[in-house]
Formats: structure tokens, sequence, C-alpha cells
């Protein structure tokens, strides 16, 4: 039996897993102990993956309007239509709809289809939904969108800030290692920032219940404090950063008491959490969904940056601000410019990178703007604008906000493909032409995790049916469309090496992302690294305080806290999320019994209190509505969740469960820097069934 190395194909922790088939059929799975992302850890999804293996609801073969079809017609069909659309109503009239579940081969070679060859940046992704935000602070920070920290960091800690994370559910061998480094040194501490009483907060050692929105009046509070008691590092702000005085002159108009009201905590819990911020050098603040999914997500993180700059706590040993990624290969996605406003390679929309980009790929036909994100790419499709669109690996009939108009909206699009490995999902449903895409096991590429490391994904399994990896599918729509000798690639090896070559930035030394040092490196063998690789693999940046602004210094961003959010009388602020063991729309985990075990069906945490109040009984069904849909979903009543807010997770899809949609009720309203919706923040009304 032979074992083979890959990466597990869900969260952005990015474990190293160990693959045996077995003669029977199954696959045995295993940690990989050297990989050092989790040393041999796997939580409960990643170790069932071999229970979620089998062909059962997977498309096996090429569809057109329901019928199975072969590929050279389904290829024509997509290849056609999209060139004549394109002739009749211009490049800006498709688009391509991705998904941070793409390995960087498949991601690339789309990106590089739709910028490169058919002229429009029409290309944005479910990473849209999932980390944006950190992008767009990361980039106002350090003029790059770079993570400084890594995963040792957090072992290193004395005090762990987690900020809108479930990390004990969302990325939970990141929360072994966390528990693992408390146990061996007691005194390392822990403050969870969430409106929810997660399971993570069972490692606290101060569990804030933040109102929803409230962490920007908290970390603007803090730098104010720390500037107060003298907690800067006086050398480290003249020299490497710019903007201090401004971000601290907004900062000084918010004392305890008024961040108190704005986040809903007691002075008593704010000051010793300040207290504790200011005294602990090493602290990594740990920051994921509840901070991004926000109207103002961007300023939120710029906030917690901010408090880390004044300090001098970034890129070394034990701390620094750390943006840890839902999806596998978000940050892969964000590497070949998979998102609407890149390009590729970490290069934004300037004439010099545009004319690069064109000389590299040969093509004269370039975008030369960003392009629609994904709330405004579906907005233009229900006004007509968007004449087709090619939707990979994702399923935004349920995962888009106010889910309802954008299923209507693809209902009425002209020409819609899903290449996908599910046969039936709430997306593929309105498709005009279903692709069955290779998935995990089968397909072979590289993921890049939330501390910057890059890893291979190895098939162990054969495609079954006519299922063929995205990055073959994408070529073959690309070589018909007449862009044939820029996508004549047979490996994913050689679109790597692409990549690879692509991220060179020749004599310009203004740009954090370089795998040079990978060119001509071994595919196969490749080991996990992390990037950038010009000259060597890097654990930490900004370590020496150079950042990739144009003055290298790093940028203080003047954080005006958004005002308090106070619902109409009646209304809930609904949260939503993961629970433990689903993932996304349960395409996969939805396989695994005793993955469903945990939780069976769709709930609302709602407090005991608000529960009586509304005849909510425990168990029983609850409808939750607002002006864009409906949800019929069990009580969960908890005293873990605030009173006037509730959470629903986001797994259940019609496939499932019927009226379990969540994204359905969430308001399109979105971040103004970094489009990034708030699919924390909808108002809803609850009521018995
Ligand atoms: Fe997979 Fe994330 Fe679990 Fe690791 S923590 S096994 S990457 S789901």
């Amino acid at each position: 039996m032979t074992t083979t190395r890959t990466t597990c194909p869900y969260c952005g922790v990015g474990c190293g897993v160990l693959a045996t088939p077995q003669p029977d059929g199954s696959v045995t799975i295993a940690g990989d102990p050297d990989h050092p992302a989790n040393f041999g850890r796997l939580c409960s999804k990643g170790s069932a993956l071999g229970e979620t293996l089998s062909l059962d609801g997977r498309l096996l073969h090429p569809e057109i309007n329901g019928a199975r079809a072969t590929w050279e017609d389904a290829l024509d069909l997509v290849a056609t239509t999209f060139q004549n659309t394109i002739a009749e109503h211009g490049p800006n009239s498709v688009a391509i709809y991705g998904s941070g579940q793409l390995l960087t081969e498949d991601y690339y070679v789309a990106n590089k289809l739709m910028k490169g060859f058919i002229g429009s940046a029409n290309i944005d992704t479910n990473s849209r939904l999932c980390m944006a935000s950190s992008v767009a602070g990361h980039k106002r920070a350090f003029g790059s969108d770079t993570v400084p920290g890594n995963y040792e960091d957090l072992e290193l800690a004395d005090l762990i800030v987690l900020v809108g994370s479930n990390l004990g559910w969302c990325h939970p061998v990141l929360y072994q290692r966390i528990v693992a480094a408390k146990a061996s040194r007691p005194d390392m501490r822990v403050v969870l920032i969430d409106p929810r009483r997660t399971v993570t907060a069972d490692i606290a050692d101060l569990h804030l219940p933040v109102q929803s929105d409230g962490d920007s009046a908290l970390f603007v509070g803090l730098l104010a404090h720390l500037a107060r008691n003298g907690v800067t590092a006086p050398d480290f702000v003249a020299n490497h950063t710019s903007g201090a005085e401004a971000a601290l002159l907004v900062a000084e108009d918010w004392p305890i008491a008024r961040v108190a009201t704005a986040t809903g905590l007691s002075e008593h819990a704010i000051t010793l959490f300040y207290d504790w911020f200011a005294r602990t050098e090493k602290t990594v603040t740990v920051y994921s969904q509840g901070v991004n999914q926000s109207a103002s997500g961007t300023d939120k993180v710029n906030a917690i940056i901010n408090c880390h700059l004044l300090t001098g706590r970034i890129g070394r040993p034990g701390m620094g601000p750390f943006s840890v990624t839902g999806q596998p290969n978000a940050m892969g996605g964000r590497e070949v410019g998979g998102l609407a406003n890149m390009l590729a390679a970490h290069m934004d929309f300037t004439p010099e990178a545009i004319e690069r980009v064109g000389r590299f790929w040969g093509s004269d036909n370039v975008a030369q703007s960003p392009g629609l994100k994904a709330v405004d790419l579906f907005a233009a499709m229900a006004r007509g604008e968007i004449k087709a669109v090619w939707i990979m690996a994702t399923n935004p009939v349920d995962s888009m906000p106010e889910a309802d108009a954008v299923r209507a909206a693809l209902a009425a699009c002209p020409f819609v493909v899903v290449s996908d490995m599910s046969a039936r999902t709430d997306t593929g449903v309105v498709a005009h032409v279903r692709l069955p895409a290779a998935g995990w096991g089968e397909k072979d590429g590289t993921v890049t995790n939330s501390e910057r490391r890059i890893s291979r994904q190895r098939p162990f399994l054969a495609a079954p049916g006519e299922a063929r990896p995205d990055w073959w599918i994408v070529s073959q729509v690309a070589q018909r469309m007449g862009f044939g000798a820029a996508f004549a690639y047979t490996n994913p090896a050689e679109i790597f090496a692409e990549h690879t070559a692509l991220s060179s930035f020749e004599n310009d030394g203004a740009r954090d992302f370089d795998l040079t040092g990978l060119l001509g490196a071994d595919y196969e063998s490749l080991a996990p690294t992390q990037w950038p690789i010009r000259n060597k693999p890097s654990a930490r940046m900004f370590g020496t305080g150079a950042f990739y602004t144009p003055d290298g210094k790093a940028r203080f961003v003047p954080v005006l806290p958004p005002p308090p959010f106070a619902p109409a009388p009646g209304s809930f602020i609904l949260n939503t999320g993961r629970v433990r063991d689903h993932w996304h729309t349960m395409t996969r985990t939805g396989k695994a019994a005793r993955l469903s075990a945990h939780y069976a069906e769709p709930f609302v945490e709602i407090h005991p209190q608000d529960a009586e109040a509304l005849n909510i009984r425990r168990a029983t069904l609850v409808r939750l509505n607002n002006n864009h849909g409906t949800a019929i979903v069990r009580a969960l009543v908890t005293d873990r969740q605030r009173r006037g807010h509730v959470f629903v997770p986001m797994h259940w899809t019609d496939q499932f469960a019927s009226h379990g949609r969540v994204d359905a009720l969430v308001t399109a309203k979105v971040d103004p820097v970094s489009a990034q919706p708030a699919l924390k923040m909808a108002l809803v009304h609850a009521e018995p069934v």
C-alpha cells in the first residue's frame, strides 16, 4: 500500500495529510507528522476525509441543459458562447466566479484567461466573502498583502488575543497548538473577543462579549490607552512608520468610558484587557471572519495593526497581527491575482504591471482596470449586464448574501456554466452547462495556508467517470477561444513553473511575493515552504522594519469607529458562521455520518430571555425573516448568545434542509474599501413556527 503525502482541503490551517488507499477501496487518513502546520494533528473534519470519498452525488459526465454530453460538445458550447457574447456585448459582459477551494494552478489559468486574454477583470471569488478586508488592511498598512507571522508565534506568545474567531471549531488544529502551549506554559494568557461565548472561550482567561462591530472602538481605545501609558516603541514608530499622529488624534477621543458604551463591555473588563496587552511584549492578535465580514472590516483590521505598530510588535517571534484565512487556498488565490481588484502575482493594475504581465503572457489584451467584485458582479447580472458566467467550485446560491436574489440573477442569466465535483448543488441546478471537476484526492497542485506556506496536494485516486482537473477544463476552453499557445499545458507542474516565473520581480525590489527561489525545483517532491522565496523561505516578515510602501514605512490608518448599532425593537442582529464538523455547503462533509452527528440540522442560537419573550421553546422550530428571505431552523436556547443577537450556521442548503439557507437573510452591504459583505450583521425578526 502506498501512502501519499498531501494537504487537507478544508480550512486555512493547511494541515499535512497522509492518505493510504486500502485494498477494499477505503482510504486511511492520518496527520502528517512532518508537516509544519500540524505535526501530525488533524481535526474531526480532516480525520474523516476518508469517509467523504464516495461517488454518491458526484458529477461524472458533462451535461448540457440537464442531458449528458460529450466533453467536445460541452467545451465547444462554453467557448463559442463566451466568444459570441464578448463579440456582441464586449469583454465585460462575461465573468468567472471562483473559489478558495481551487488549487493555485487552477486559479492561475482562470485568472490568465479572464484578465490576460478575454481582457476583462471580471473574475472574483468566494474569497471575497472570506478575507478581502484583511487583504485591504494589509495593503493599507504594509503596502502589500503580507501576513507577517506564523503559527509558531502562537506557541511563543505570552498573550494571544482572538478577535472574531471561533478558532476551536474553525481552525481546530491551531486551537490545539495553543491548548498545548498553554498547558506547558500556564502563565500564557488568552483573550477572546466575540459576541458569542463559543467553545474557544474554554481556553480564554478573559472573554469580552463585544457588541457586534464594536471591535474597532475596542482597538482604537487600546491605541489611546497604549499612548497614554507610554507603551510605545518610539524608535520603531519614528523610523519605520508614518501617520501615527493622525491615528492617535482620532484615538484620543476614545477614553475607556466611551469604549464601554460602544462595545457593551464593562470598563473593568476593558481595563483588564488593555493592561494585559500593554504589559505583554509577546502578543499575537489573531483575527478572522468576525473582523473581516463587516461593513467596517478593513478599518477593524487596521485598528488592530495600529496597536502592533505603535508597540513595534511585528515581525518578531511571538508577536504580531495575524489574519487566519477560512479556506484552504484563499492565500493562493490572492497570490495569482484571483480577486477582481488584483492583476497577478501581487501586482495591481498599474501601467507598469499591465505591460509586464502582457509581455510575460504574450497578450496585448490584458485588462486595464479592476473588474466587478462578488456582490457587484451578481448585482450586474441581475441588471442583465453579465450575460455569461462560469462558476467554479463554489455555491453562490447558498453562500452569497441576499442568496435568493443571487439565485434569481443566475436563473435570468442567458448562459451559466458550473464546474464542480457535485452533481446537484443549488447553483448547479440553474446551470446550462455542468462540467465534472476532479476533487480532493484526485487533483494535483498546490495550496497556500494562512502562514504563507505553500504545500502540495497530491492525487492518490483516479478521477471518476469523465471528471477532469479545473486547470485542464479552463485550458481547453481557452484553446477553443483561439488562445491556444498560451494554454497548451499538459500538467500542473508547467503551470506552477510559469506562476513562479511571473512572480519574479526582475529589477523591481518593491514587492513581497517572489517565488524565484523555486524556479527549477522538483514539483513532485516540493516540501511545504513559506514565501517569499527569492533568496530563501521566510518564517516572518517585517522584522527589519522594511515595508512595501513607497517610502518603506508601515502606515498607521486613522480609524473612526462606526456608531453603535441599535436594532429596532423586535429585531435581532443575525450572526452567521461555521459549526465544528461541517464545511461550507456540505457537499463533502455531508457524506460522513459522524460529521453530521455533531449537528444534524440547522439551528438558531438565541438567549433564554429573548426566547421566553417570543414564546420560543427549546428545540422547536423558529421562523427568521426579513425583506430578503426566510429561514426555518431549530431553536437552540443558550446563554452563550448575547441578548438581541442570534446565530445561525451557514452550511445548510436546499439539498440538505429546506428553508435552512441562512444567507438568504443576509443583507448585501459591503465594506467600502474591501467590498467584503457584512455576513455577520443582518437584521431579522424571529417567531415560533
Ligand atoms: Fe483540515 Fe483545518 Fe482540520 Fe487541519 S484544522 S485538519 S486543515 S479542517
